[in-house]
């Protein structure tokens, strides 16, 4: 007997079948880019760690933003490295510091085509790598080369003013991605004060300390000269702590959020996707690029089939957007 059971096969036997009843879909525009720009350079500078990205120079990060436009991508997310590094990252919103720059050519290029979100930390633009202003730990005595910390509400100050000048240079969506507590809050106030009151704030809402950082380091040049991210960064063992960042960002006034990394994280982004009625983005990081690559590279992978899988695996636990350094690739393969 072969009848009475349900059989799953049916709609599985041909390409067509199964295109049809696919329940996820990406298209071009899911996806959105992470560019990085160096001042100073004149020609694009490879990351080993990171194959077939590299860092730009102004312009051929104008180039490489038309390709994109011309995939169709959604957005570009602009990371920028400057010459010269402080303690409390000036060049971050020096109107002509780099990343600033770079967004006033990108806007007058392209206007409107591809939304242009900047990256809002401090990281790349400190001496010493963290995401905000130090001060020495409590009970350490200053000038003795005792334990620092990151200071939270000082660093609040730095954000907002990042993010006038991001938008001032012509920034769509302002992402910060430092973690601090009140940061939404504080980058809204400013951006309120400066008239950007139309500047939506993409929120890295639950973003993890994660051992998938690594290959960005050397991409933004921000590796932290002393101690880790873990005293503002989320814990890896925690969930439901995620939703709780999430809705205090939200009460903040984020506009969207986001969820970092993706693949080790896609419990959080589907539980995040049920929890919340705004735009939920999920950013593939360097070290889940550099997974795949590497294992292609030796012929262990099918690269585009495990390309195309973690990005449909991404947009089904419940992100609307991708941040992947295979945007514009994956965006050829879709179209
Ligand atoms: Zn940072």
């Amino acid at each position: 007997m072969t009848d009475g059971f349900a059989r799953g096969r049916r709609l599985r036997s041909t390409p067509a079948l199964r295109r049809l009843t696919a329940q996820t879909r990406l298209s071009p525009a899911d996806f959105v880019l992470p560019v990085f720009v160096k001042e100073g350079l004149t020609e694009p500078a490879p990351i080993s760690s990171m194959p077939g990205v590299v860092q730009h120079s102004v312009d051929s990060l104008r180039a490489a933003a038309h390709e994109a436009a011309e995939a169709g991508i959604g957005g570009l997310m602009l990371f920028g490295i400057p010459a010269e590094k402080d303690p409390v990252g000036s060049q971050a919103d020096a109107a002509d510091g780099i990343v600033n720059r770079a967004l006033r050519h990108l806007r007058a290029d392209l206007g409107d085509e591809l939304v242009l979100m900047a990256d809002l930390c401090l990281c790349e633009y400190t001496d010493h790598g963290h995401c905000g202003v130090v001060t020495p730990a409590p009970g350490a005595v200053r000038g003795q080369g005792g334990a620092m910390v990151v200071d939270n509400d000082p660093t609040l100050d730095r954000y907002a003013a990042v993010a006038v000048a991001q938008a001032q240079a012509g920034a769509h969506v302002i992402a910060p991605s430092g973690m601090m507590d009140g940061q939404v809050a504080a980058i809204r106030r400013g951006l309120d004060g400066a008239g950007a009151t139309e500047t939506p704030i993409l929120a890295y809402a639950a973003k993890y300390a994660s051992g998938f950082y690594g290959p960005f380091r050397e991409a933004a040049e921000g590796a932290p000269q002393f101690g880790d991210r873990a005293t503002y960064q989320m814990d890896p063992p925690n969930a439901d702590e995620a939703l709780r960042e999430v809705a205090q960002d939200l009460a903040e006034g984020a506009d969207a959020v986001m969820v970092k990394p993706a693949l080790p994280y896609l419990d959080i982004v589907r539980r995040v996707a049920d929890a919340v009625d705004v735009p939920v983005s999920a950013y593939q990081v360097s070290g889940e690029y550099a997974m795949v690559e590497a294992a292609a590279a030796r012929g262990w992978l099918d690269r585009r089939r495990a390309v195309l899988e973690t990005l449909t695996a991404i947009r089904r636990a419940g992100a609307g957007t991708v941040l992947t350094y295979w945007a514009v690739e994956a965006a050829r393969w879709v179209r």
